[in-house]
C-alpha cells in the first residue's frame, strides 16, 4: 500500500509531496515523527488492523448485554491492575519532555482505564438496581391479585359480577402500567 503525500503547506507556497510516514498523515519534516504523532499513528494501525480483523469473521450477537458489560468490567479492572503496577514500578511520575513536565504514559494509561472501570461499575450497578426494581413491583402486583382475588370470594358476588369486577381491574391495571393513570 502505498502511502499518501504529506500535503503540508510549505513555506514557498506549495504543498509538501514527500511520501507521509507509514500509518501516518505527515512526512517526517512536517511532523511525522514527533512522539505524540507516532502514538496517534500507532493507535489508528492497530484500530485499522483490529477492523480488518474483524471482517469476514462470524461475529456474536449479544444476548445478554448485562454479561457482556460484566466481563468487560472484568477486562478493564485486570487493566487497570497491570497498569497501576507499571506505575509502581515507575522511579518519577513525571519527565521533562519537549513541551515542559509531562506525565508519564503509563500513568496517563492506569488513569483513563481507572476511569472506564468506574463507568462500567456505575452502569452494572444501576442496571442491577433498575432490575431489583422490577422485582420489587413484580413482587408488589402479585401481592394486589392475591388480595383482590380473597377480596372477591369475600364479597358474595355473583361468578358473572366476580368476572366483570375482575375485568375491569385488568384494564385499570394496563392502564396504570401504560403510564395512562397515575
Ligand atoms: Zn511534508
Amino acid at each position: 500500500m502505498g502511502q499518501p503525500l504529506c500535503g503540508a503547506r510549505t513555506r514557498v507556497g506549495g504543498t509538501c509531496t514527500y511520501r507521509a510516514m507509514y500509518g501516518q498523515r505527515r512526512c517526517r519534516r512536517h511532523g511525522g515523527s514527533t512522539p505524540v504523532v507516532k502514538a496517534a499513528a500507532a493507535r489508528r494501525l492497530a484500530q485499522a488492523k483490529a477492523a480488518k480483523t474483524i471482517m469476514g469473521m462470524e461475529l456474536e450477537p449479544v444476548t445478554d448485554p448485562i454479561a457482556a458489560l460484566q466481563t468487560r468490567a472484568g477486562e478493564t479492572l485486570a487493566l487497570k491492575a497491570v497498569l497501576l503496577q507499571r506505575v509502581a514500578d515507575l522511579s518519577e511520575l513525571r519527565y521533562e519532555g519537549r513541551a515542559g513536565e509531562a506525565v508519564r504514559g503509563e500513568l496517563q494509561a492506569y488513569e483513563h482505564a481507572a476511569e472506564r472501570a468506574g463507568r462500567l461499575l456505575n452502569d452494572l450497578a444501576r442496571l442491577g438496581l433498575d432490575s431489583r426494581r422490577v422485582q420489587l413491583e413484580e413482587a408488589q402486583v402479585a401481592i394486589l391479585v392475591a388480595v383482590v382475588g380473597r377480596a372477591l370470594a369475600a364479597s358474595g358476588l355473583s361468578e358473572e359480577q366476580t368476572i366483570t369486577v375482575r375485568s375491569a381491574i385488568a384494564t385499570e391495571l394496563r392502564l396504570v402500567e401504560g403510564g395512562k393513570v397515575a
